[in-house]
């Protein structure tokens, strides 16, 4: 059976999979959502032989319904392959009674690897599939992580280009060497002077700019968009939880059937929607819990049924999570509002309007199965050292959040259900903070001179992504003001 993908925000007629994933965002500015969840219809006895690959057909094809299997095949085939650097793609990791589900074997060493490195393959096929002649400009805006993986995507790919906007002072250094390094004749750079939430607002007005895209239109090029709004990076997100789960099964952890908990450091909101998304296809897992830094509006928002981005904005050793306003949380919202587009439209045009929006009890009611909390920067490190000396296993920034906040939700409720953590970023991504957490003497090296050290103390390679960026020339060198990104944009396509 079809499924179409709808606005959040209005009644425009539904589009199929490949329209979705070639427009990114609806025209009435909403999210695009399935128009219901497909179940999981293979038992886990099946799926728990299965590759990843072969875990990824099985749950793309529900959602992709109009994509053909040998499209699909290919996809998969050409995102999921020796760019990973272990067959498993996303192996389990036991620690301290905790299942880390490795998300950072790809190319850039962060989990946006997992959907990134196939979302230019589901975008040129979606292009084929709907004659679509434009060259597809990819707008992006990052807080770190999505920024390097979509160019390494979208690097030298025909039909393309990309362009990524960062803020200047608010990714981490290795993650700033990633991109300004980043190799490919149409891929472009630019640091902004603000915070993510500027890229991202600004971003999001160029999509809406009418005039912009009369002018793209004449000289033949189209948007898209890379980010995690776009319904091609959320699919691909199911799958390591439909796989994670398979593998617990298949190393005999849980029975079939039996419930697990996810932990999901959170950012923008996309990888604990996707674990949503699983869990409605009927995906055994009980608690959806929602781990926050410092900058916890996630957190306020399930204790309190109030979304209020009015608070400072803190820079944290999380960078990727560093993040006011949750973009994928409108899925959620739109879901518990009991699919009413007017009433989602309603609540974020509170948001922007006034920063905020309160729940009706009704919605809030909805939120049982979600729990949140926060882990502070001081609780973050004590929770590298401690997992470190306890267990010789070393977790990156983001992850610590999760673990954390993992803790603190066995203390509170002394739930003793098998737990996956989401773990999104390799320790090596994020160096010089996760040292520092081991042994304060490290606060004066750099992270790549630290890489070593990090390497003896885990008993791990340093990844191929870092032993590159060590030497490889910076290539972009562009920045701006967060007013000026239609200007870059329009240099850049050479519109004027
Ligand atoms: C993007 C990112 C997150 C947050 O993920 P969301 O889907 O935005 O919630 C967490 N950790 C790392 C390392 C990331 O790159």
């Amino acid at each position: 059976m079809e499924v179409l993908y709808r606005s959040t925000r209005g009644k425009s007629e539904p589009v199929t999979a490949s329209m979705a994933i070639l427009k990114g965002l609806a025209k009435d500015g909403g999210l695009f959502v399935p128009d219901r969840i497909p179940k999981l219809t293979l038992t886990m006895d099946k799926l728990s032989g299965m590759s990843y690959q072969e875990t990824a057909y099985e749950v793309m094809k529900l959602f992709l319904t109009d994509f053909t299997e040998e499209e699909l095949k290919n996809c998969i085939a050409n995102a999921y392959d020796s760019k990973f650097d272990t067959e498993q793609i996303a192996p389990l990791k036991e620690a301290d009674g905790a299942y880390y589900l490795e998300l950072f074997h790809g190319k850039t060493i962060a989990f946006k690897d997992m959907a990134l490195s196939i979302l230019p393959h589901f975008m040129l096929t979606a292009a084929r599939k709907n004659q679509v002649t434009n060259e597809i400009v990819i707008l992006t805006a990052t807080s770190g992580d999505t920024g390097k993986a979509a160019l390494a995507g979208f690097a030298d790919v025909k039909g393309t280009r990309i362009i990524v906007f960062y803020p200047k002072n608010g990714v981490s250094p290795v993650q700033e060497k990633q991109m300004v390094t980043q190799k490919g004749d149409n891929t472009y750079v630019v640091g902004i002077h603000g915070n993510f939430d500027d890229a991202q607002t600004g971003v999001k007005t160029l999509f809406s700019d009418k005039e912009l895209a009369a002018l793209m239109a004449e000289k033949g090029f189209q948007f898209s968009s890379a980010n995690s709004i776009n319904i091609g990076r959320l699919v691909p997100q199911i799958v390591y939880y439909v796989y994670a789960y398979a593998r617990l099964c298949a190393q005999g952890a849980v029975k079939e059937g039996e419930p697990i908990n996810v932990v999901v450091p959170t950012g923008n909101f996309g990888n604990i929607l996707a674990a949503f998304y699983a869990k409605n296809m009927g995906l055994p897992i009980a608690k959806l819990i929602c781990a926050s830094n410092e900058n916890k509006v996630l957190y306020d928002f399930f204790k309190t049924g109030t979304y209020d981005k009015n608070r400072e904005f803190v820079l944290t050793s999380s960078p990727s999570m560093d993040i006011l306003i949750s973009s994928n949380l409108e899925r959620l919202i739109y879901r518990i509002a009991g699919e009413d587009a007017d009433k989602n439209a309603a609540l974020m045009k509170q948001l922007s309007e006034k920063g905020s929006y309160q729940l009706t009890p009704e919605m809030e009611e909805q939120l049982a199965d979600f729990y949140g909390n926060y882990a502070s920067e001081e609780e973050t490190a004590q929770m590298i050292s401690a997992l470190y000396q306890k267990t010789g296993y070393i977790i990156d920034t983001h992850t610590a959040v999760a673990a954390k906040v993992y803790e603190k939700y066995k203390t509170e409720t002394n739930d003793r259900t098998k737990t996956v953590i989401a773990s999104t970023a390799s320790p090596f991504k994020f160096t010089k903070a996760v040292m520092r957490a081991i042994d304060e003497k490290y606060a004066a090296q750099e992270d790549l001179a630290l890489a070593d050290t990090l390497s003896e103390l885990g008993g791990v390679k340093i990844p191929e992504a870092i032993e590159e960026i060590r030497t490889a020339p910076v290539r972009h060198d562009r920045a701006c003001e967060k007013e000026e990104m239609k200007a870059v944009v329009t240099e850049i396509l050479g519109l004027m």
